[in-house]
This record gives structure tokens, sequence and C-alpha cells, in this order.
């Protein structure tokens, strides 16, 4: 499979039709609040002389609660409509620098809290594979334009899986590096502990050098790390590998995926084994408790006052704080809001917020026993491939309750790579792996091993992509 070039890429995006072609590639998908393709927002056109690496002139989509000077930045909300971001996220900042050209935003569940990417303003995102399917959430947009062969990277976010299960379900690579290496500064906050921004795309080499090119400390984001220097990072060896046993109540088709992946690592002559987790129970409970909490702090600043849509008319702040509040959140936002101030009460925080950082530390406690025996823990990336739009196969609650193999990377701040693990029944699944803090190139050389045997696909009808469509006659 030919990987993206830059030269191409470039051709493309001095070609007026390339607007047009994403929009209409995007009519039957929506992965997509806002294109633009005219260099509207002078973000440079990726071919400056200190650009001239893997990743110039490569159109870059951008998850929308990304900041990306120019562009809107609306966290698929309402109470964000109008709102347009004066200045770009460091992430974004550092990928212009490489060449990277934004194109777009993509959509996404209302601040990022969802599953499927149909909490949105915007109306929901279909899967490029089976348009009555979610591409997943919340980073569904991103997932879908880079599975749809419409951009060749996005950025997304990733507090609780939300960048590896969209890329699960459409067939990609989604990258959740080791909390603190890629600054969260842009990023508009959900649960800041947990969340880390992410990155989507078919290709490895991409993928790779995105990272490089974004990842390192920002002195605007004090949570922010340096890489270790190569001799103290985790080797990339893949020796050792952990699989999860006994019952994991998952579908057919992840089943069968995540069983031909252990024979896929075994055939690589790795030492593969399996392993119970005796914290997995409590990993969801656990998860949207302090999420919860984070996200009621966190949101306090949209109140029509500081941030957000303001009523035209209140008769008081309090009422207009209430009103701007009641109009601008979906119902999902508002449960997280509502559960967040109930567990952090006066008199209730021992009993829910307090509980849940323990077992944080357990799960911590117990991955870095994991990592003490082994070089990877390989697990399915979500109980079910890519499921219909609305509740009708899993409800909001169980969506919640699938949260329980991603999860657990954020809860213990580790990185996570999802990858393509085959096409079942005409769905992808993914499968990921996570490792020991800043052992990403090893996840990547995981990806590679898996590649070999399990190529990423294009789904059908999306064969080729948007550059070689736009260039006449440009198919290789
Ligand atoms: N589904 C999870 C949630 O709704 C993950 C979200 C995310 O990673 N942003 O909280």
């Amino acid at each position: 499979m030919r990987a993206s070039s830059p030269e191409r890429w470039q051709q493309v995006l001095a070609n007026s039709a390339y607007a047009d072609a994403l929009r209409s590639r995007d009519s039957s998908i929506n992965a997509f609040l806002e294109i633009d393709t005219d260099r509207r927002h002078s973000h440079g056109d990726g071919t400056s002389p200190a650009a001239a690496g893997p990743l110039a002139a490569l159109p870059l989509a951008v998850k929308d609660n990304i900041a990306v000077r120019g562009f809107g930045l609306t966290c698929g909300s309402r109470i964000l409509a109008n709102h347009i971001s004066p200045y770009d996220a460091t992430v974004v900042a550092r990928l212009v620098a490489a060449g990277m050209v934004p194109v777009g935003k993509t959509n996404l569940d209302e601040f990022g809290m969802g599953s499927a990417t149909e909490h949105s303003i915007a109306g929901p995102t279909n899967n490029p594979w089976d348009a009555d399917r979610v591409a997943g959430g919340s980073s569904g947009g991103s997932a879908a334009a880079v599975a749809a062969g419409m951009v060749p990277l996005a950025l997304g976010t990733d507090t609780g899986g939300s960048v590896r299960q969209p890329a699960a379900f459409c067939g990609i690579y989604g990258l959740k590096p080791t909390y603190g290496t890629l600054s969260r500064y842009g990023l508009v906050a959900y649960a800041s502990s947990l969340e880390v921004a992410g990155l989507l795309s078919r290709d490895l080499a991409i993928l790779r050098a995105a990272y490089e090119a974004a990842s390192g400390a920002d002195v605007m984001d004090q949570t922010s790390v340096s890489l270790p220097d190569a001799a103290s990072r985790p080797s990339d060896e893949v020796r050792r590998v952990a699989f999860l046993g006994g019952e994991l109540g998952l579908d057919q088709r992840t089943a069968a995926a995540y069983r031909r992946m252990r024979d896929v690592v075994a055939a690589t002559g790795a030492a593969v084994e399996d392993i119970e987790l005796v914290t997995a129970e409590a990993v969801v409970p656990a998860y949207y408790t302090i999420a919860a909490a984070e996200a009621s702090a966190n949101l306090a600043r949209f109140n029509g006052v500081r941030y957000g849509e303001r009523p035209v008319f209140a008769e008081n702040p309090e009422a207009l704080v209430r009103q701007a509040r009641t109009e601008g959140f979906g119902d999902e936002v508002k449960l997280r809001i509502l559960l967040g101030t109930y567990v952090l009460r006066s008199g209730f925080q021992e009993q829910y917020y307090q509980r849940a950082q323990r077992v944080r530390t357990a799960i911590r406690r117990e991955l870095a026993s994991v990592f003490a025996r082994h070089d990877l823990l390989v697990l399915p990336v979500y109980p079910t491939a890519a499921f219909r739009h609305g509740e009708a196969e899993l409800t909001a609650f169980q969506q919640k309750l699938a949260d329980r193999f991603t999860t657990l990377a954020n809860l213990a701040a580790l990185p996570a790579l999802s990858v393509p693990g085959g096409v079942c029944d005409g769905l992808p699944v993914g499968i990921q792996a996570i490792g020991p803090a800043f052992s990403e190139a090893r996840l990547m050389r995981f990806a590679e091993l898996a590649a070999a045997e399990l190529p990423p696909q294009r789904p059908p009808g999306y064969e080729i992509e948007l550059c070689d469509e736009v260039i006449p006659g440009g198919r290789t």
C-alpha cells in the first residue's frame, strides 16, 4: 500500500477542486463541522523550506475541541456554537511547523462525552464502512475522515478511549500517548487528569512522524513532560506479551479478531501468556466517577459570562447562568455535570471520589506489575464492532460499561495504540496494545508486526485517497 506522499498532497492543496471533493465525499459521512481549504487562516501552505520532512504539505483534520486559530471551536455544543478560536493548540502549532495544513474541524460527541459521535449539535457521523452504523466516539469525525481517505492524519482527544475506539470502528490506527507527552494547551478540558491529545492515521510512518513532531514539554502546560532520551525509554522489543484470559463478554467478530491477534503475535516467536486483572471490575466505576467529577469543575466556565452563548435577556445574573447552561448543554453533558457534583458533595467525597482515586492507584499498581513481567498487554478496544445508530444495539448505559478496556490506560496514564485487527463480516475490528510509560516505539513495533498479517484496509467505495481523485489521472 502506497503511503500518502507530500508532493501529491501539495498538488492537491493547490487545486481548488479539493474543497469540493472533500465536501462531496463528506456528504454521506458528516465527519466535518467546518472545511477550509483556501488557507483563509494563513497557516502556511506546507511548502516552507523548514518543513521539508515527512509531514510537509499533508492536510490535517482537527477534532473540534482542539483550538486552531481562525477556525470554530464548538466542541459539538450549542453553548459554543459561535466560538472562534483566537489561537492554536500547541499540538496544532507543532504539526503546522512540521508542514501540515489544517483543512477542517471534525465532529465529536459534545465536549468529548460519548462513544458514538451522536451527541453533537451537528448530528451524527456515519461510519464509512456502513453508514447505518456509528463511527465510534468521541473522535468519530476524525476517525471517519481518515478512514474515508479524506485526510492522512487527524487529531483527536482520548479521555477514556475516544481516539482508540473510533479508530477501531473505522479500521485505522489510533494512538493515545503517555499522559503529558502531548501538550494539552488548547484542548478544551473534559477530565484533565485522564485526557491526552491523540493521533489517528492509516499510515504508521505518518503516525510516528506526527508523534515525534508534536510531543515534548510545553511551557503552556505544566503537566507536559519531555520524552526521556532514547537510552532510558523502554526498548521496542515485543518478546513477552500478555493477553486477557477468561470470559470477556465480546461479540463474535471481536472474539474472533482477538484470538487471531493472539495467533499472529505467537507466530512472531513472542511468549504469549493469558492473565487476569483483579481490578477489572472496578475500572468503569472509577473512570466515570473521576471523569464526571473533573467535568463538573471544568465545565463551570461555560456560564454565558466567561464563556458560552449569553441569553439575550435574563432577570438577574443567577437566572442568566441557569438559562445559558440549560439551553446550551445537551442531555449527556448535563448528566455528567450532575453526576460530578453529586460525587463531590461535601460529606460524600470519601464515599465516591476518594474511593475512586484509591481504585485508580490499585489499577496503576496492577499494571506496573504486569509490565514488570511483560513487554505489552494486548486487549480488545471495545467489546463490539461498530454498532448501529441509536440505542437499539447498545444503550447509553451499556456504551459506558463497554469502556472497560479503553479507560484502563487513561486511569494509569499509560500509552496505548489501537491497531486494525482484520475485517470480520464487513466490519473492521480494532485490537489495542498498552505498554509502560514512554513505550510508544514498542507500540509501533507491535503495530508493524500485526500489519504484516493484518494490514489496514479501506472501506468499500473509499478505496482511493482523495488526493488520487483530485489529481486527474493521479492514481498510481
Ligand atoms: N466514552 C468515554 C466517555 O464518554 C470516553 C470519552 C473520551 O475519551 N473523550 O467518557
